[in-house]
């Protein structure tokens, strides 16, 4: 396990200059080193342990439900009830758009879609896709030139500075449905409803779990992180297909549990423990013996999907 340290990254290493060093950061080393998740970085503070977009890059791990959930409520809390008085948008089919003089009504997130709702009938809908973020920044502070941002929505107070988003799109809000409609239950949504996941699971019972459970058509939210770590939990291959899982709806609970449990704090943590590198059992740890039964875990692609969609399990505990 890499040490604790926080000395300055090398020049190169892609850490801000200046910044001190990502918590896993290890010296001598170019890169810093494997944290289990990317959303360490998605930060409004640019606290020490956020700043490793290096970890972020090499795990390529996509932004899951419970990020997006606290990124769409960090949005709600800057941007609702307000006036926007900035709409800067940078990708060519939008660049025109100009909301401001309208009132944001409300930010939230389907699944892994964020939309921000104005009282003109307006959604700017996003998706953080592999290299996505937001950050939320005073007004008055001037937003150095960069090309990655793809968003800025302001106020008086707030703006909101949309980073390599992955989707950038304004639509009328009555149009949403035809975005994010095909979308199953959101784990985290006021709409939830795991029996509804579970028939949609099981209508194609031959696909191996790990792909069933990442399908945001079956249910929405999950990543991999927590298809790992949610399979290992319940003994369960990812390469099992879903009829043969044994207890479908306790699977299912689980992952609302897992969401649930980590919505409201940085870093994702399924083991109890938030110290570096005991934050998951099987998730990022390739190689390394699991911690029940001490079997190296395994790592393989799974699913066709352009994304990454590396898995870990381990051989013994999960059949
Ligand atoms: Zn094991």
């Amino acid at each position: 396990m890499p040490p604790h340290a926080r000395t300055s990254p090398p020049p190169g290493s892609g850490h801000p200059p200046g910044r001190p060093a990502c918590v896993r950061y290890t010296p001598g080393s170019k890169r810093c080193q494997g944290l289990p998740s990317r959303n360490r970085y998605l930060t409004w503070e640019g606290s020490p342990r956020t700043e490793c977009r290096e970890a972020g890059r090499r795990l390529a791990a996509v932004p899951e439900g419970d990020v997006v959930w606290r990124t769409a409520r960090r949005l709600h809390e800057a941007l609702a009830g307000r006036v926007l008085t900035r709409c800067d948008v940078r990708v060519p089919r939008f660049a025109t758009a100009n909301l401001t003089g309208q009132t944001v009504t409300e930010a939230i997130s389907r699944g892994k879609h964020l939309l921000i709702r104005t009282d003109a009938g307006v959604t700017v809908h996003t998706h953080l896709r592999m290299d996505g973020s937001w950050r939320v920044r005073p007004a008055s502070e001037r937003v150095p030139g960069n090309h990655r941002i793809r968003l800025i929505l302001g106020n008086d107070t707030w703006q909101a500075i949309g980073y390599l988003l992955g989707i950038v799109e304004i639509l009328p809000t009555t149009a949403e449905p035809a975005t994010v409609g095909h979308l199953g239950p959101d784990l985290l949504g006021p709409d939830w409803d795991p029996a509804e996941a579970e028939r949609r699971l099981r209508a194609n019972p031959s696909r191996p779990i790990g792909e069933a459970v990442l399908d945001q058509r079956n249910l929405a939210g999950i990543g991999n992180v927590y298809k790992a770590e949610m399979l290992f939990l319940r003994g369960v291959n990812p390469w099992r297909p879903v009829g043969e899982v044994g207890d479908l709806p306790a699977l299912v609970d689980l992952a609302k549990r897992l969401l649930e449990a980590n919505k409201d704090r940085f870093g994702q943590v399924t083991t109890g423990s938030r110290r570096p590198g005991e934050e998951t059992w099987v998730y990022g740890r390739a190689g390394r013996p699991c911690r029940r039964c001490g079997t190296p875990v395994r790592t393989a692609d799974q699913g066709s999907d352009s994304e990454s969609r590396v898995t870990f399990w381990c051989p013994h505990c999960q059949t």
